[in-house]
Order: structure tokens, then C-alpha cells, then sequence
């Protein structure tokens, strides 16, 4: 048995994407303390969805059972107990979903195990991996390790690893585990799935995008955003406050809170760079940034940047960009 356990998160047959960065942080974790990785998937008549994921190159390990068809958390605690009590792995991992926020607690306290959740990477010290999560509203990383035996349980905050950086070599196995959920009594009926919104862009796969923050100061002025977004042949986005505001729709926001993107171009335009909109572009290829504050936090991350007003940068910018 693999020493280290990724679950995966599935709803109606198709993986969330944080499942995949969890992998490779898993398989990042496995190379540094020379152990194996066997990502866990729960539901029900999911075989499709084990072959498709265990074709990645992957080991998977599947609970197929009635209880659970939906996810809950007594379902899934329950299961997962079972299997970490079968096969005693040294780690079990997952992505920071809402899904994990509302199990994993449970999970850990019925194992009598502790979890460090909402991790945005781990560094090793010696032979020891030190988890770094940021407290204090992302003012402060700090780090936590555990004490006493496993299994540790670690949760990471979505695009804390780049899904793209999985190692796909592996020989790809489905193995079906056996748990007895006879006695498991499940204490909440899904009436209806709520989808917060409706998101009818894709963001995820634009090669470039315009995002726009606070710093466009009110709606009338988003025409020079679109003017920039029609010059780069771009997708337009925005932080929250932007969305919150109604100047542009809810699925046009990227961060913790809204899509993850990884575009080749991300050109961020008085935007202040706080860590729930970091969260969510700073695995983008190149990373522009305009901003009047020299001290704004998205110039730690941005590659190129420009100290100044967006309203003076961005005509000049534009007409540059047409004249190519
Ligand atoms: C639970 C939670 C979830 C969240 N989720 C998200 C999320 O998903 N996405 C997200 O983006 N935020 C999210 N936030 C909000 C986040 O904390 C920040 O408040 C938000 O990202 C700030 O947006 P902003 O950078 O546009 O605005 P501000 O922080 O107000 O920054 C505006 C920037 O514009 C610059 N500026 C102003 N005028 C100009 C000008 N003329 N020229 C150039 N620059 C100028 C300023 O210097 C400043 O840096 C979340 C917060 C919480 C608590």
C-alpha cells in the first residue's frame, strides 16, 4: 500500500480539478520521504470515473458503495476511517474544498488524529515536512509539523501545486477496497445541489487575460479595460470587489472565491494583489502588473510591472499594443 493517501473529490462522475494539484503535491511529498502515492476515490458507480483517473498513471483506490452516491459527511468519514484503518498510511491529503472543510474535521477527530488545514506548501526541515499556512488574513505563513504517530492529515488551499506538474509515468491500477457501511448511519439527505452561480466562462482556458480591480474606480471606465482585453485578444477578469459590485458578472472573478487560472498572459490592472486573489492566477505565465502603489502586493509576484496611474499606462499601452 502506497504511504501516502490523496482523496480525490468527484460529483456526478467528474473530478474537481483542485483533485489533481493535491496529487502532485502528494507525489512531491512521496519523492521527498520516499513513499507512494494512491489517490482514494468514493461514490457510487464511479468505475468509469477510477479508470479514467487511474489512465493519468495513477493508483486508485475505490470505495463504490450506496451510501455513497451523494457526498455527506457521515458517508464519507466513515469510509475514508475505514480504509486509512486497513491500510495505515503515513499521510492523508486533500485539496481545501468546501466538500473537505466540512468531513475532514470530523475524519481527523474520530481517527483521534490531527489535521493542518488550508496549507499553501510545505518545505522540508531534515527528513520532516514543516506545513506553511497563512494566518492572520494571509499576513503571516507560518509553520506547523505534527507530533506523534500518523496518519497526519493535510488539507491545501486550492493552486497550491499546478495540476500540470503531474508525473504521469506511473502504471495506472484500480484497486477496489471493501468497506462495511452496514452500521454507518447517514444523518443528512441532499435535497438539492445549489449552484451558487452559473458560470458560463471558462476563464481556466484562456491563454490571456485582462484582470481589473478596485483601482478602475467605476463602471464607466471598464470601456478601457475592454479596449486593452480586444488589443491582447483577451479574456476580461476581475477581483471581487469588481464582481461584488455588479460591474462585471460573479463568474468573471479569479481568486479563492472564484476560478482558478493559469493563463499564459495575466495582466493584472489596479488590482492590489491580497492573497484570495493570489490564490487564484499565481501560477499564470507571465504576470503584468499596473499599479500605483509601489508597495501593492501583486509586484512580488508579477513580472513585469508598472508603477503608475492606470488611467495614463493603459491609452498609451493600448495604442503601443494596435500599432504591432
Ligand atoms: C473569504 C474571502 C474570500 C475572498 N475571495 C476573493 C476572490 O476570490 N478574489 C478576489 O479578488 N478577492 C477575494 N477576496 C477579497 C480580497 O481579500 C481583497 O479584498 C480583494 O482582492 C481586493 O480587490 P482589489 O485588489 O481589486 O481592491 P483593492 O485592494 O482596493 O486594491 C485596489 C488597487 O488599485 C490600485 N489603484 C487605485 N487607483 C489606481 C490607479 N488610478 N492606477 C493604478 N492603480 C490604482 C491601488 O493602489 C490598489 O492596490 C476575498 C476575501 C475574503 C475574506
Amino acid at each position: 500500500m502506497s504511504n501516502i493517501l490523496v482523496v480525490a473529490e468527484q460529483r456526478d462522475g467528474t473530478l474537481n480539478r483542485s483533485t489533481w494539484e493535491a496529487v502532485v503535491g502528494g507525489q512531491k511529498l512521496a519523492k521527498e520521504l520516499d513513499k507512494e502515492v494512491t489517490v482514494l476515490l468514493l461514490g457510487k458507480d464511479i468505475k468509469d470515473l477510477a479508470d479514467e483517473t487511474a489512465g493519468k498513471g495513477v493508483t486508485v483506490m475505490v470505495v463504490d458503495h450506496e451510501k455513497l452516491a451523494d457526498y455527506t459527511p457521515d458517508g464519507y468519514s466513515a469510509a475514508i476511517k475505514q480504509v486509512v484503518e486497513k491500510e495505515s498510511p503515513a499521510y492523508i491529503l486533500f485539496s481545501h474544498t468546501y466538500m473537505v472543510r466540512d468531513y475532514a474535521p470530523k475524519l481527523a477527530a474520530s481517527l483521534g488524529k490531527a489535521l493542518i488545514s488550508d496549507c499553501i506548501r510545505y518545505k522540508m526541515a531534515g527528513d520532516k515536512p514543516v506545513f506553511v499556512r497563512q494566518v492572520f488574513q494571509g499576513k503571516i505563513d507560518a509553520d506547523f509539523t505534527f507530533d506523534g504517530d500518523g496518519p497526519y492529515l493535510v488539507s491545501f488551499q486550492v493552486a497550491a501545486f499546478n495540476a500540470d506538474d503531474l508525473a504521469t509515468g506511473g502504471s495506472g491500477v484500480v484497486q477496489n477496497a471493501e468497506v462495511n457501511m452496514d452500521g454507518v448511519e447517514i444523518r443528512t439527505k441532499v435535497l438539492e445541489i445549489f449552484e451558487g452561480v452559473k458560470q458560463e466562462v471558462d476563464l481556466s482556458k484562456a491563454e490571456r487575460i485582462v484582470s481589473v480591480g478596485r483601482g478602475i474606480k467605476k463602471p464607466e471606465n471598464m470601456d478601457l479595460i475592454k479596449q486593452l482585453a480586444e488589443a491582447l485578444d483577451a479574456e476580461i477578469a476581475a477581483s471581487r470587489p469588481v464582481c461584488d459590485d455588479g460591474w462585471l458578472p460573479l463568474d468573471r472573478q479569479v481568486g479563492s472565491s472564484g476560478q482558478t487560472v493559469a493563463p499564459k498572459l495575466y495582466f493584472a490592472v489596479g488590482i492590489s494583489g491580497a492573497i484570495q486573489h493570489i490564490v487564484g492566477m499565481k501560477n499564470s505565465g507571465t504576470i503584468v502588473a499596473i499599479n500605483k502603489d509601489p508597495h501593492a502586493p501583486i509586484f512580488d509576484i508579477a513580472d513585469y510591472g508598472v508603477v503608475g496611474d492606470l488611467f495614463e499606462v493603459l491609452p498609451e499601452f493600448i495604442k503601443s499594443v494596435k500599432k504591432l
